[in-house]
């Protein structure tokens, strides 16, 4: 057994308040691409622009075409071990709260409690002019009927969108205000398939060495906290939070 392995199922054993943050690398095992690794959506696309409120803005048409299929690409896959091994510790009560920057929905089909989606979900349609609010199948089916694309809303006529925060939108505040008080209580955080490059959530394991605690990052590519970091682990999240899980008495 890696001996990183087996000093983070030591952590999270001994811990009080474990936290883990996730962010898109623990999904691209269930086939969805992450932003940043080679083959990840910035080589196809620029997400600022395509995922932005400027263009849902002005250019529906533009960011429905790219959003309707993305959706279905998103309904279509399946959590991996790594989804089921972080709904697993919940369960074994050794972490406490699970914040993630995803928006695919995999941790709360894994079996996860109550993630924190800190990034919104794609759980719903949302009229950001008046508020109204429908089920994905609803602005699916809106989408699909219009000639050209675009969900709109029955109350006011203007386009729909997801749940899922674009960029230049703002963030859930009660979501961010958990996942802070979340980090202002860890003793450990551990994080999965991320970056740490999008704020405010690259501040939160921050938070957690600045009072003492332990960070541990399992993580394929760099992030600013590798110098810092207690436990750093590079394989494949799927595998290697499997192997943390069976390194754990059940
Ligand atoms: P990121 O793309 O910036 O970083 C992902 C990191 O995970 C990279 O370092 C990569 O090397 C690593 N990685 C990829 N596959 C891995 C694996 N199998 N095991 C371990 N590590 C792996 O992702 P981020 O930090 O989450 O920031 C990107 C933003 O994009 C977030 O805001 C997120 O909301 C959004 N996003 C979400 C999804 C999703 O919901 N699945 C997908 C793409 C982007």
């Amino acid at each position: 057994m890696d001996d990183d392995i087996a000093d983070l199922a030591a952590a999270l054993s001994a811990a009080e308040h474990a936290v883990v943050l996730t962010g898109a690398g623990i999904s691209t095992e269930s086939g969805i691409p992450d932003f940043r690794s080679k083959g990840g959506l910035w080589e196809k696309y620029d997400p600022f622009e395509v995922a932005s409120m400027a263009t849902f803005v002005s250019e529906p048409e533009r960011f429905w075409a790219f959003h309707r299929p993305r959706i279905d690409m998103l309904s279509s896959v399946e959590p991996n071990a790594a989804h089921r091994a972080i709904a697993a510790l919940e369960g074994r009560g050794l972490v406490k709260a699970l914040v993630t920057q995803n928006i695919d929905r995999l941790h709360a089909r894994a079996g996860s409690h109550d993630p924190i989606e800190v990034h919104g979900s794609l759980d719903r349609g949302l009229c950001i002019r008046c508020d109204q609010r429908v089920s994905l199948d609803e602005l699916v089916a809106r989408a699909d009927a219009a000639e050209d694309g675009v969900p709109r809303c029955s109350s006011c006529g203007f386009q729909m969108k997801s749940g899922v925060v674009l960029f230049g939108e703002a963030m859930p505040a009660a979501e961010i205000d958990r996942a802070y008080e979340e980090a202002a209580s860890a003793d450990v955080m551990l994080v999965v398939g991320s970056s740490l490059q999008v704020s405010p959530v690259s501040e939160l394991p921050g938070m957690v060495l600045g009072r003492g605690g332990t960070l541990a990052i399992m993580t394929e590519g760099d992030t600013p906290y590798d110098g810092s970091a207690q436990i750093r682990l590079r394989g494949r999240a799927a595998v290697q939070m499997q192997q943390v899980l069976e390194e754990l008495p059940g």
